[in-house]
């Protein structure tokens, strides 16, 4: 059995080392000079820093993206580091304390901050506890099989029941049948903004999982009531360590990872796949691809519109995707931990969220100056610096097209601006940057080939339905964050590995 793989990113390669670990021919293509797509850690001058994901849910052993590591037999090939985050907001910061004070101190916090909210704030707790419970046996409902399966999915579905009445409500309907203040709904829709998607058209019943508690201070036990929280851990010197435990597993069953390698045609011969053609010519037979990447390269380019109905092309138009990044990587040779206390802190100046995503959409870039996040890798892995310096990631959502100019044209005075923003919080970055690294959204764009760069895909907005795993074309299945799994991490690799368990099925 031979199954093709185009893209290296996080569902290419977890589904690439199910399969090869289950005597599949596997072999890998990928487009770029080097694997992982945006879960790659790249390096310059002897510092190293992650050009996606940072502070990671999924990998305590309780969660999907642990279990699927565990069942491919490589989760201790990767060092985690549990850790949490700050946020912070023009007129306040939510820090863990010094002294541990429970697991609802950002509840009492913000009580203190808006005393008229106090019955809001006990109310939204009650839910974001139910909601926690809800993913809890959500999660453990993916690993387990027969009765136990079944008892699961009935508590869920109990649970459930208590919070069905917001099933269709958007995350603004949320925070406003919770809150008042606009500051406080800033706080729990501030996250939205990280993934541009407009308060009033993401999923209410979301919320509390973007605003896990555990998330702002690690000390808060993992067990509670109807379940264990979720968690966030670093990886040890970047993400880049999962993509090798990845692509280790599958070349040491077998399988082939071919770099430079741009898939530029899926074969069809009525309504099935016969093989792929890359950008060199070369034309390689298969009956299986797997595809991940932009769903519209790989829908109107790779496969083509003649093979799709017009329902699948309509729903592809209508979907809102998220925008863009622009990130400014610098190695510095000075300790920046004094002025930041952990290694993550996002930094919000505006309290409208929804009114800064629509600014966004109409492609004008706002500068630094709705807020930017700041990432120290070192201070928690060393090694991604040379001894005794510092690697440091600022980075900010931004238009994927700019309305006025091109992000060629501004890359660096945008990166000096940001840089500046950034000095308000950590003076100094200016002079004592050794080295910088830029990545605006058309980096991305090309580092990834996409026609149109989003951060994380398809943005989870309600009522909306990505591309399924399994496509029009019999043999041709769609992987990673535009398809029907969702983007992050882990939703790519929870979408990979139940694709390459259908196929192992059918085997
Ligand atoms: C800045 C940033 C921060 C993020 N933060 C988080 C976070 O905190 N938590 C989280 O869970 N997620 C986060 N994400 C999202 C998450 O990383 C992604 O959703 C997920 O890793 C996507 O994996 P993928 O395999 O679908 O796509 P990708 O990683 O994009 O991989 C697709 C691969 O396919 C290759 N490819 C495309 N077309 C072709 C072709 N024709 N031929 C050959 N190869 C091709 C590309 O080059 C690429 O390597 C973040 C993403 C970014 C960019």
């Amino acid at each position: 059995m031979k199954a093709i793989i185009i893209g290296s990113g996080m569902a290419g390669l977890t589904a690439g080392a199910y399969l090869a670990r289950e005597n599949y021919e596997v072999i890998v293509y990928e487009q770029f000079s080097e694997i992982g797509g945006v879960t790659a850690t790249i390096t310059q001058d002897g510092y190293s820093w992650d050009i996606g994901p940072l502070l990671l849910e999924g990998l305590a052993p309780h969660e999907k993206l642990a279990k699927i590591l565990m069942e491919l037999g490589i989760y201790n090939k990767i060092e985690v580091i549990k850790e949490d985050r700050g946020q912070s907001f023009p007129d306040f910061q939510v820090w863990r304390p010094e002294k541990y004070e429970g697991p609802y101190w950002r509840r009492d916090y913000f009580k203190s901050l808006f005393p008229e909210e106090s019955e809001g704030l006990d109310n939204y707790y009650k839910f974001y506890d139910r909601m926690m419970a809800i993913a809890y046996l959500g999660n453990q409902s993916l690993f387990v099989k027969g009765l136990k399966a079944i008892g699961i999915k009935l508590k869920l579905l109990i649970k459930f029941l208590k919070v069905k009445k917001f099933k269709d409500w958007s995350a603004s309907q949320i925070t406003d049948y919770y809150f008042k203040d606009q500051k406080l709904k800033a706080v729990y829709l501030g996250i939205l903004a990280d993934m541009v998607v407009k308060p009033s058209e993401f999923f209410g019943l979301g919320v509390p999982f973007f605003n896990v508690e555990t998330a702002f201070d690690k000390r808060i036990p993992i067990k509670f009531q109807g379940g264990k929280f979720p968690v966030y851990h670093y990886i040890k010197n970047g993400c880049g360590e999962l993509v090798k435990a990845l692509a280790d597993l599958i070349t040491e069953n077998g399988g082939k990872i071919f770099t430079n390698s741009k898939v530029q045609k899926i074969i069809i011969k009525d309504a099935k796949v016969e093989g792929i053609q890359l950008e060199n010519g070369e034309i390689i037979e298969t009956d299986l691809v797997l595809a991940s990447g932009g769903m519209f390269n790989t829908f109107y380019n790779l496969v083509g519109k003649e093979y799709l109905s017009e329902d699948f092309i309509k729903n592809i138009e209508g979907i809102t995707l998220m925008e863009s990044v622009f990130m400014v990587h610098l190695g510095i040779d000075f300790d920046p931990s004094r002025f930041q206390r952990a290694a993550l802190c996002y930094y919000y100046l505006t309290y409208d969220i929804e009114g800064a995503i629509k600014k966004m959409r109409d492609g004008h870039y706002h500068e630094g100056s709705d807020g930017f996040l700041i990432y120290i890798p070192t201070m928690h892995s060393p090694e991604m610096a040379p001894p005794g310096k510092h690697a440091i990631t600022i980075y900010t959502v931004g238009p994927h097209k700019l309305k006025e100019g091109t992000w060629e044209e501004k890359r660096e005075e945008f990166a000096d601006k940001l840089i500046m923003e950034a000095e308000k919080i950590i003076p100094g970055l200016y002079e004592g940057s050794e080295t910088r690294k830029i990545m605006t959204p058309d980096d991305f764009k090309k580092r990834i080939n996409v026609l149109r760069h989003s951060f994380g895909g398809t943005a989870p907005v309600l009522g909306q339905s990505n591309p399924p795993h399994k496509t029009p074309i019999e043999g041709l299945w769609y992987i990673g964050a535009y398809s029907e799994s969702g983007g992050g991490v882990t939703g790519a690799a929870v979408g990979a590995r139940n694709v390459a368990k259908m196929m192992l099925k059918k085997k």
